[in-house]
């Protein structure tokens, strides 16, 4: 496995397929985006090939993600070519609307398992949120995910304030009715909604408050060890754990094992810095596998330790949706 000049062994990658999506969610970006022109993506052929690089140097572990990874039309192709390439980690992060078609095909391809993003169970709330589309929707994929068997599904909700506090304990309450794990994740600041994000994040300490006034306490599961990285609780009689996921206010920098490779072919080695390495230009002037594999053999070493928040440094060259959430 590849290590960085920490000695942190990197085996995680994060694909984003597209910077597109079918949602326009207040903190992830404007509703008029500009996205790139397609010829300034990765291919099916080049994602392939890359992953096929990262594999021989010892990544296991695969999450699909965006934009909304279900937008592409590859998708189905590429979970069954990773597949094949030997990773059986297979993962995808969606926003759910197009799941009710796709689980049964994604599964059968080899997709392991699904996280939905729903930040509130009030389809008004929902609307004012994502701005396009319906949860109904969301709802249908989520089930048919579960049905197909993409599970242990995980819910990833974003509080954003004077839009969806009031929805926290709702989503909480669903650990106690379905084995749907439920993370909350903070905001974080970049490019051009970094204002929005810093002016209406949520603390943890006050989501957990929300929680607890209407469900009862939450306990902590597994002396607060990470589960990747969240730290996980759980509510009494709950058939599943709650998580939180606060990487700004209690980053995981030192536990971190992914990096990250973005739609158009650049590796990306921290969420939150905008440190780059440019793969998919070499790949396509000629480079040989040797040469691409020491090329990011190379940038993983560069993997910095942590995040800049702390020292003001904001992340602003891309929004979450162009690196992959
Ligand atoms: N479209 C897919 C989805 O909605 O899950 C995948 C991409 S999306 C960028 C991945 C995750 O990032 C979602 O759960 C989303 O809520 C989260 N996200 C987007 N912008 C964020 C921000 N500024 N801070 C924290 N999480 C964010």
């Amino acid at each position: 496995m590849p290590l960085d000049s920490y000695g942190r062994s990197i085996h995680y990658l994060r694909i984003s397929l597209t910077d597109k999506c079918n949602l326009r969610c207040v903190y992830c970006m404007p509703e008029e985006m500009l996205f790139r022109p397609t010829s300034d993506l990765m291919t099916l052929d080049e994602m392939l090939r890359l992953v096929r690089l990262f594999v021989e140097l010892g990544i296991d572990k695969i999450r699909l993600t965006g934009g909304e990874p279900t937008v592409h039309p590859d998708l189905v192709p590429l979970v069954r070519g990773v597949r094949e390439l030997g990773v059986h980690r297979i993962s995808m992060t969606t926003n759910g609307l197009r799941l009710a078609r796709l689980a049964p095909p994604l599964k059968e391809a080899g997709l392991e398992r699904v996280n939905v993003s729903i930040d509130t169970l009030q389809p008004e709330h929902f609307h004012r949120i994502t701005r396009w589309g319906t949860l109904d929707d969301v709802m249908d994929g989520l089930y048919a995910a579960e049905a197909v068997g993409l599970t242990p599904i995980k819910i990833n909700a974003v509080i954003v304030r004077g839009y969806n506090e009031a929805d926290v304990a709702g989503l909480a309450a669903l650990t106690l009715t379905h084995h749907w794990q439920v993370r909350y994740i903070e905001m974080m600041p970049f490019g051009e909604v970094a204002k929005f994000a810093q002016d209406a994040v949520v603390s943890q300490a006050e989501i957990m408050q929300h929680i607890a006034d209407e469900l009862g306490p939450l306990q902590l599961i597994d002396n607060g060890r990470l589960d990747g990285e969240a730290k996980l609780y759980r509510l009494k009689g709950s058939l599943a754990p709650i998580g939180f996921i606060s990487t700004v206010t209690n980053p995981f920098c030192a536990s971190c094992s992914r990096v990250r490779l973005t739609a158009d072919g650049h590796l990306r080695l921290c969420l939150l810095r905008d440190d780059e390495g440019d793969l998919l230009t070499p790949l396509r002037a000629g480079a040989s596998d040797a040469e691409v594999r020491e090329m990011i053999r190379g940038l993983i070493w560069r993997k910095p330790w942590g995040h800049g928040l702390p020292d003001g440094i904001i992340p602003l060259e891309r929004v979450m949706s162009q690196i992959g959430g």
